[in-house]
């Protein structure tokens, strides 16, 4: 537990609150970072999209497709469950994978329109998760995503980053199996959505800046407790 929270420490003096999930604010079309919780259910509604969006592909191309969904004033499932799919299709091409992904944002509508946030938002993280699992299109990490930033509460989100900087420092193998992962961080790291939030957040920013594919080891904030290069 004592190497997660110092790993957890160094890399938030090194990088700093990060403020995950970027939203967008009233009034405006383009996400903003740093931007903290979500304050209302087009916020929440938003993140599940992003959370969407943003499979196979950079958080820069799922900005661009949730400006396109902002300016046709298509942030609202009742919205989404009223347009062409193949609207919806063309306003999210820089996110990639456009037709299916279309799809998957009007699923995740339905479910929303058949469940509604307020009665999601009085279930608890396990239970939410669970059901998020049983929706086409959305895996682990996805469902993760939305329990953890759009509904606040605790569920650690692995990602192919987590892999590759766990596996590097010498927690885990490259391959590890996603349940398994999460299960290391949940039994390490307290049990708090706000300190898995950043602890996600911080490991993503570690490996942009130092812990790449080709990893950038001169610097890096936790080389002490890497076996990388021990
Ligand atoms: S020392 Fe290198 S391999 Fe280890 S965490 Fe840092 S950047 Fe990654």
């Amino acid at each position: 537990m004592e190497r997660f929270i110092r790993i957890y420490s160094l890399l938030h003096s090194a990088y700093g609150p990060q403020g995950w999930w970027p939203l967008t604010p009233p009034g405006s079309t383009r996400t903003k970072h740093h931007s903290g919780r979500p304050m209302n259910d087009t916020h929440r509604f938003e993140i599940m999209l992003g959370a969407i969006l943003t499979q196979n592909t950079a958080w820069t191309n799922v900005e661009k497709a949730l400006e396109q969904l902002h300016k046709n004033k298509l942030v609202r499932h009742d919205r989404i469950l009223k347009a062409k799919k193949e609207r919806i299709a063309q306003l999210i091409r820089s996110a990639g994978y456009y037709n299916q992904k279309a799809e998957r944002l009007v699923i995740i509508s339905k479910f929303i329109r058949d469940n509604t946030i307020r009665s999601l938002m009085a279930r608890d993280a396990a239970d939410l998760r669970k059901m998020l699992l049983e929706v086409k299109g959305i895996g682990p990490e996805t469902a993760d995503s939305i329990v953890l930033y759009a509904f606040g509460k605790p569920s650690f989100v692995i990602d192919a980053y987590t892999k590759r900087v766990f596996s590097r420092i010498g927690i885990c193998a490259a391959d590890a199996e996603y349940d398994a992962l999460k299960e290391i961080f949940e039994k390490n790291i307290k049990k708090d959505a706000v300190v898995y939030k950043e602890y996600h957040a911080l490991i993503v920013e570690h490996a942009k800046r130092h812990c790449k594919a080709k990893p950038e080891c001169e610097g890096c904030p936790i080389s002490k407790l890497c076996e990388k290069i021990i």
